[in-house]
């Protein structure tokens, strides 16, 4: 386990372990959305995965079927490692400047959270004694979608040297396998075909396209430098690597910088000559900027963000520390992406291929819609320009209304599991919920016209065609697997049922509002009828027995787990068949118990106790996006140190790599988790129908919370002591709210309100071995 000092604004580590290189790429990564580069060293190795991404540009693979079957997805999507404009490698006195020769002296490195950008310093020593300051920043813009930059600079600190700096674009380089896990990438060797290099002066050009999906992908970079005295540069261009090279004489104590600009253009339909004017374009707007105005521009976006998105927090520094680094990682998923999407790992890692899932709209946007709404906005759109693809998938599969993929990079389903993917049909739900809950926090009446009415209406069809009345008149959605995917293809399952209804009401109520528009759709009065019957009839199977909901239809009947057995076999699903999981009861992620919070109105406080407490025994969460909403439940239901675990466990997820994967890309959705751990959780907020309501109150570790939330127009502060909730309106409309259960209105004065007691309860224990994640015994 490696450490990071703890600090409120920043992520520094001070440690060189070759063989924590992969994790720290990941944990490092910048990415504005559009463009994404994993924190590898500039001078290219040693390197774990060398990852330049940009968001919806990928590689198609054959899906290897063993025994094929009507509707499987015949391709795959992959995300890629395009050309490497990161690489600056350095030579001292003829020697390749590597980490793994000579002796290196200091090496720090630091996410800086406020100013955007990765900064290191290595005091290298040569394998012949030269001595040598390096000192680096890079950012990826957040203001220019097209750009990022590093800024290099070596000192000579012990003798005058001869310094040799090359700075390269490369396409295509070599890729390291990772072990078998099928949560990592299958990323292609050599995905990329030249079309075009250029060069001259500083700059280079380098156009290429995609083997199999035949997408144009342009890389440019320019240069500025300042040398102590007189040098040399050339810049060379061919194939799949472009070259600037500089050599220069440093004097003892002085510096030779670099600044590098790189950028990016990729498309579907445009011509060579179109991306490469995009490229040259971006990067001449870049040196008119210049690095100062980069780095102004970059700070100043994230204080705009922190301002709407910060959460305060006292008694727990590190976890204040890992609070922040999640919503970075939120902000810097989601920020520019544009009409694309967020995948699982946001554009840090190849891990699950580049492929975005239910994580986006589940756990993402909500945190977006209050923080970031534009980016919120942004990813909704690009589901929404996935339509007809959506239908498409439906109309194959027999049934109308949208099916959205489970995963994918371009709409098309990639899943080549069926029952935990295309049989996870919840996936259109979820996308329907986070569209609800977008146009009801921000009254986005343009977003609901143009995109907003016609998603709700399509994925409520759905239900239409995969649900049925029986014989008792209730309406069933059977052979689909819900969010715990140890089991699948089950009946009734409570989740996909609760949102599914939801849906099927929310489409009605857009329908409502804008009949004329509705009308366009196809939409009739019947149609709307059809809705409302089916979401009064849903069925939530019951086990009157137990006082619990069952799972999905007699879960509760299957046979129970022998936790013992498994206690050191975790993640199950690496060392068990499906076969063995799918029969009896464990859970690998929370799935009653997301329902539990995400329609929590549709529940009893007593159900809530003890359908948590059932659920939570035999909970293994073997997947990053279970922790939270546990956290979320416990203390809804009173558990608030089991919820102060969860928060904790979510929170360091990737920067102490619980699941043991984060070198394959961080978990956006958990660090989004992170988020609501401490606004759903110890605030208690809830959004039901568009109505925003807390119940506050913090667990012992926590002295005092406070966050912000964008609601309708208005922004509001929830500021949190043992005793006491301040809500104060920073500005907009006055807004109506409610504290445990207590209307009231905010407008220009900070109301005051104080916390109820709480009835202690003695909380469930998990199953043994996947008691919640403590900072204390492992570090
Ligand atoms: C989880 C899914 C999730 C996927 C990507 C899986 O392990 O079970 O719910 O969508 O990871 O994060």
């Amino acid at each position: 386990m490696f450490g990071f000092e703890v600090d409120p604004w920043q992520l520094r580590w001070n440690e060189l372990d070759a063989e924590q290189i992969p994790r720290t790429e990941s944990l490092f990564a910048l990415s504005n959305g559009h463009i994404g580069m994993r924190g590898s060293l500039e001078e290219g190795e040693p390197i774990g995965e060398p990852g330049t991404y940009l968001n919806g540009l990928y590689e198609l693979r054959a899906l290897p079927y063993a025994e094929s079957g009507y509707g499987y997805p015949e391709s795959g999507q992959t995300i890629i490692n395009v050309t490497d404009g990161k690489i600056i490698r350095l030579l001292v006195e003829d020697e390749p400047m590597d980490l793994r020769y000579g002796r290196t002296l200091e090496h720090t490195r630091t996410l800086d959270l406020r100013s955007g950008t990765l900064r290191r310093t290595t005091v290298w020593e040569s394998p012949v004694g030269h001595k040598v300051r390096i000192s680096t920043e890079r950012l990826v813009s957040f203001t220019n979608r097209a750009i990022a930059a590093i800024k290099y600079e070596v000192e000579a600190l012990d003798d005058n040297l001869k310094i040799v700096i090359q700075s390269d674009l490369l396409a295509n380089e070599p890729i390291g396998k990772f072990a078998k896990d099928p949560r990592l990438a299958e990323m292609p060797e050599a995905p990329l075909v030249n079309d075009f290099a250029t060069s001259r002066n500083r700059w280079a050009v380098l156009v290429h396209h995609t083997k199999m999906s035949g997408l144009r992908v342009a890389a440019g970079m320019d240069h500025e430098w300042e040398l102590p005295s007189t040098g040399e540069s050339f810049v060379r261009s061919e194939g799949d690597l472009a070259r600037l090279t500089l050599a220069a004489h440093v004097p003892q104590g002085r510096k030779l910088s670099l600044t590098k600009y790189i950028g990016y253009g990729w498309s579907a339909r445009r011509s060579v000559p179109a991306v490469r004017a995009q490229v040259d374009a971006a990067l001449a707007m870049a040196m008119e900027v210049g690095w100062d105005t980069l780095l102004s521009e970059q700070r100043s976006y994230l204080d705009d963000f922190w301002r709407d998105a910060d959460v305060e927090l006292e008694g727990d520094a590190e976890l204040q520390q890992a609070v922040r680094f999640a919503m970075f990682h939120v902000l810097q998923a989601g920020a520019r992406g544009e009409a694309r999407s967020i995948g699982a790992k946001g554009l840090t890692g190849s891990g699950y291929d580049g492929h975005t899932f239910w994580d986006t709209e589940t756990f993402v946007l909500p945190v977006l819609t209050y923080t970031s709404p534009a980016a919120a906005r942004e990813v909704l759109r690009w589901r929404h320009s996935t339509l007809d693809k959506a239908r498409n998938r439906a109309s194959e599969l027999g049934q109308f209304g949208a099916m959205f993929p489970w995963r994918s990079i371009n709409g098309d389903e990639c899943s080549s599991y069926w029952p935990a993917g295309t049989a996870a049909v919840h996936i259109t739900a979820d996308i329907a919920h986070a569209t609800a809950k977008y146009l009801n926090a921000t009254h986005d009446k343009e977003f609901e016209a143009e995109c907003g009415l016609e998603l709700l209406v399509e994925c409520a069809r759905l239900w239409l065609s995969v649900g049925h009345f029986d014989g008792n008149g209730r309406f069933r959605i059977d052979g689909i697997t819900g969010p715990d995917e140890y089991t699948a293809v089950v009946n009734n399952n409570v989740y996909t049922n609760l949102m599914a209804e939801q849906n099927l009401r929310d489409a009605a109520a857009v329908c409502s509002r804008n009949p004329d528009l509705a009308r366009e759709f196809g939409v009739t009065v019947e149609e709307i009828a059809d809705w409302e019957i089916r979401a009064e009839r849903i069925f939530l199977p019951y086990n009157e027995t137990l006082g619990v909901h069952e799972q999905s239809e007699e879960f509760t009947q299957l046979k129970e787990w022998d936790f013992e057995a498994s206690k050191d076999k975790y993640p199950l699903l690496l060392n068990y068949p499906y076969f063995d999981l799918y029969r009896k009861q464990v859970v690998k992620q929370a799935d009653l118990v997301l329902a539990l919070y995400l329609r929590g109105d549709a529940f009893t406080p007593e159900e809530k106790r003890r359908n948590f407490d059932y659920y939570e025994r035999i909970t293994v969460r073997d997947s990053s996006l279970s922790a939270w909403s546990q956290g979320v439940m416990a203390a809804e239901v009173g558990y608030l140190d089991l919820a102060y675990d969860y928060l904790v466990e979510t929170a360091f997820t990737d920067l102490h790599d619980i699941h043991n994967n984060v070198a394959a890309g961080l978990h956006i959705a958990a660090m989004a988790g992170t988020w609501l751990g401490c606004v759903a959780g110890f605030g208690g907020m809830r959004d039901y129908d568009g109505n925003i309501t807390f119940a506050p109150r913090l667990p012992p570790r926590i002295t005092y919370l406070s966050f912000r939330m964008l609601v309708g127009g208005s922004k509001i502060l929830v500021a949190i002591d043992g005793d006491n909730t301040i809500y104060r309106l920073l500005f907009g409309p006055p807004v109506t709210l409610k504290h445990h259960g207590e209307e009231f209105e905010l407008d220009g004065h900070p109301v005051t309100l104080p916390i109820p007691p709480l009835t202690p309860h003695e909380p469930p224990a998990q199953p043994i071995g996947r008691e919640p994640y403590r900072r204390s015994e492992l570090r």
